[in-house]
């Protein structure tokens, strides 16, 4: 069997929706290729714990703007005590109301997009729920077991973050008997899911053709996770676990099990269908496409369809990638697979292996864009998006990320949003920088603007001082969710690579990846890899940057203290004083680097712990500057233009640094607007 790839310059050239394929003649990579051919992980083996397995069978109706299915579920009791109560995720009725929480937390818009006008509404509904006897565990989903226990009756609204009595996104179904430990029960779930025009990067929206573009996200009814002692917050000594079962809401939305997903989707055949995972099958028949997917070792399950998407193939590794992208896009193909592999690459080296054997990027409408579902993103780009502006880079390479922290690490979004979107934002930052340079983000006329820059400021101009990293998203004061999720987060992180050095944080990330992929890490978690790895005690650190509020600014007090001090029978010696001052209530060790007329330099450490401290050289000339943090190290300084003092003038080239922040500031806002980042 013979492997395909597309031709890097052909696919300027295609026209139609086929892309033009060559053949490879890389025998190793044939190899590889052939061993992985329908598999949708690179092992055969369960590569996570897979408390759940799903099978959908369903159907879109672009009329109605309907999926209708069925779902057979089967769910393992982890832990050792029977339980009795099931809890599931209805997330699409986030969108059925104004009254829903996730409506009221974002007063109908979200980032930017609201819902349309007409019919914006969608919602899903649970039409049976039942127990499939053990005996029938064979049979076909769509049909009702006969002897089956009904539980549609039982299915009851809960709101176990905000008692919105009115928030319909999380079920829950007391069982007639409870599920013993170890053992599994399966259901069978009918549901129809009415897909909203696109909010929170779900629904549908009218594409060129006229014919509508859907994003099927946050689609189907997905059962909670149930934490057993031990298992994240969960005391190692409690009697039994619990279910962690959030509610939708405007800042965050992601916290499953591990699984399989073996989703059979049907549309009118002129759809072109993306999913997460590898597609095993597909025929058209009487007008009506059926494509089949398995996704393993998954939390989640996302898909798009559309007739105008132009479709693009490529391959990294053992990675299959495909590219859905707007006909009004084209041309930016070869972008798109660029900065995937750019970002496949780098996470490949700094943080291990992508076990997935495919890679879906979806240029998709409206709100849709910049979003992440298991081994399928959205990315986002412009009508003739410049070279020089690397948005679509910026987007793609962190909606690849995610494939990581919110995929493979899955921590939980709701509690802990910044192991995902921080940690994430901490990663795309270095690889943009790294595969770009310090014109990373944009490049122009000697304008250059990098991503760790625009991360920094994003920060550094936020209330900084009242938002602290760990807290449950829903809680935040506007505008808080961010700085304490994306740029905080990235910018405490850069300190900490800083301050260990990049060859320990890499070691840090890897042993991070390795330990708790498929585990749902906590910050504490990520916390004890960091100590061990670089085998130092960073509560000092972790205590006020990540769980707490403290800022960095520490600044050399002006003016430089210079007095001349004669000495008998010696040359002139001069009396040159600096005083360094703790501004906020952060503590950082301080680096100061003095330099002299003669071109002597002195350095000085400082444990940066008293309000200020004085150093005093007595020399045989005249200081010209006083510089603490020499190196930039410390990026969480939320001020770094008093970091450096000039004998006898303001703070070297503080005005153009000055009308830098200000434009990295400006730009860092243009950004957040154009790509929503999510
Ligand atoms: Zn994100």
């Amino acid at each position: 069997m013979s492997v395909t790839r597309t031709v890097p310059n052909a696919i300027n050239q295609s026209e139609s929706t086929l892309n033009k394929i060559a053949v490879c003649t890389l025998l190793s990579f044939v190899a590889v290729a052939n061993a992985f051919a329908q598999e949708p992980t690179i092992s055969k083996e369960p590569l996570s714990e897979r408390r759940v397995s799903y099978t959908m069978n369903v159907t879109l109706n672009p009329e109605t703007k309907t999926v209708t299915g069925t779902e057979r579920l089967t769910w393992r009791n982890p832990d050792s005590v029977p339980v009795g109560e099931l809890q599931f995720h209805l997330y699409l009725n986030a969108f059925k109301n104004e009254r829903s929480t996730f409506m009221k937390e974002s007063g109908g818009a979200h980032r930017g997009f609201t819902a349309g006008d007409e019919d914006p509404w969608g919602g899903v509904q649970i039409t049976r729920m039942q127990i499939v006897p053990d005996i029938d565990a064979d049979l076909t989903p769509a049909i009702p077991s006969p002897g089956a226990t009904d539980l549609t009756d039982r299915i009851r609204f809960i709101q176990p973050d905000d008692g919105n009595q009115d928030d319909e996104t999380v079920i829950s179904v007391m069982l007639p008997r409870p599920v013993q430990p170890g053992e599994t029960i399966t259901l069978d779930i009918d549901f129809e899911s009415r897909m909203p025009e696109i909010v929170a990067r779900t629904g549908w929206k009218m594409g060129e053709s006229g014919e509508p573009f859907f994003m099927v996200a946050q689609w189907f009814p997905k059962i909670g996770v149930y934490e057993i002692p031990g298992q994240r917050y969960v005391p190692e000594d409690a009697e039994r676990g619990r279910w962690n079962t959030h509610q939708f809401h405007a800042n965050s939305e992601f916290y499953a099990d591990f699984g399989t997903y073996d989703v059979t989707i049907t549309t009118p055949e002129s759809f072109v269908v993306g999913a997460s995972g590898r597609i095993q099958d597909e025929v058209i028949e009487g007008g009506y496409r059926t494509v089949r997917y398995l996704a393993n070792d998954v939390h989640d399950f996302a898909w798009t369809a559309s007739p105008d998407f132009l479709v693009y193939e490529d391959t990294w590794r053992h990675v299959s990638i495909r590219l859905l992208l707007q006909p009004v896009h084209e041309g930016q193909a070869q972008r798109h697979f660029n900065a995937a592999k750019t970002a496949l690459e780098r996470f490949d080296e700094w943080v291990g292996e992508y076990p997935y054997t495919t890679l879906t990027l979806v240029d998709g409408l409206g709100g849709s864009n910049g979003m992440e579902y298991p081994t399928l993103i959205t990315c986002g780009t412009y009508y003739k998006l410049p070279e020089w502006l690397r948005g679509l880079e910026l987007v793609t390479i962190h909606e690849f990320g995610h494939q990581y922290f919110y995929g493979l690490l899955a921590s939980n979004e709701f509690e802990e949003a910044w192991l995902d979107e921080g940690m994430n934002s901490y990663i795309e930052t270095r690889i943009m920088d790294d595969a770009y340079g310090v014109g990373a983000v944009i490049d122009i006329a000697g304008l250059q603007v990098s991503d760790i820059s625009l991360q920094r400021v994003a920060y550094t101009k936020s209330k900084a001082s009242r938002v602290r990293m760990v807290q449950n998203s829903w809680e935040y004061p506007f505008g808080d969710y961010g700085t304490a999720s994306y740029s905080k987060p990235s910018t405490v992180m850069h300190t900490l690579e800083r301050y260990l050095g990049w060859e320990t944080m890499r070691r840090f990330l890897r042993t991070y990846y390795e330990r708790w992929r498929f585990r749902h890490p906590t910050t504490r978690d990520l916390q004890d890899v960091a100590e061990d790895v670089s085998g130092q005690d960073l509560d000092w650190f972790f205590d006020q940057f990540v769980y707490g509020t403290a800022t960095v600014d520490y600044a050399i007090d002006p003016p430089l203290l210079v007095s001349p001090q004669s000495e008998e029978g010696d040359e002139v010696q001069y009396r040159n004083r600096v005083r360094i001052v703790r501004n906020g209530d952060g503590i950082f060790p301080q680096t100061l680097l003095v330099k002299f007329d003669d071109g002597s330099e002195e350095v000085r450490e400082w444990d940066g712990e008293e309000k200020w401290i004085e150093f005093e050289f007595l020399k045989p000339a005249r200081m010209s500057e006083a510089y603490i943090d020499p190196d930039n190290r410390i990026l969480i300084d939320t001020n770094r233009l008093n970091n450096r003092r000039i004998r006898n003038t303001l703070a070297d080239g503080s005005l153009a640094r000055m009308a830098q922040l200000r434009l990295a500031s400006f730009v860092h806002q243009l950004l957040v607007l154009l790509s929503g980042l999510l």
